[in-house]
């Protein structure tokens, strides 16, 4: 099979096509909401200046902490409650 005609990275994902899989499944995409709003996305969320990014990936960061924060409770939350259940 050939190389992808769009990434140019990836083989086609078949023997005709010009796209791999990756790349018809973005195709798609631009067809579904067609290529001006797939590109602006395309623009705010990848294309951003440095500032921007970091910032994006604080905002990711903290989210993961709370995150875990919330579950060590929960889980803290649910081995006091079988230790009592043990000591008992
Ligand atoms: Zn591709």
């Amino acid at each position: 099979m050939g190389v992808c005609s769009f990434c140019l990275v990836n083989e086609t994902d078949s023997w005709f096509g010009s796209y791999c899989a990756k790349c018809h499944r973005l195709q798609r995409t631009i067809h579904l909401f067609g290529n001006d709003k797939v590109c602006s996305i395309v623009n705010k969320v990848l294309i951003v200046d440095d500032a921007k990014q970091e910032e994006k990936i604080n905002i990711e960061i903290a989210r993961e902490l709370i995150s875990k924060e919330i579950c060590l409770k929960k889980k803290k939350k649910g081995k006091v409650n079988t230790d009592e259940i043990k000591e008992v």
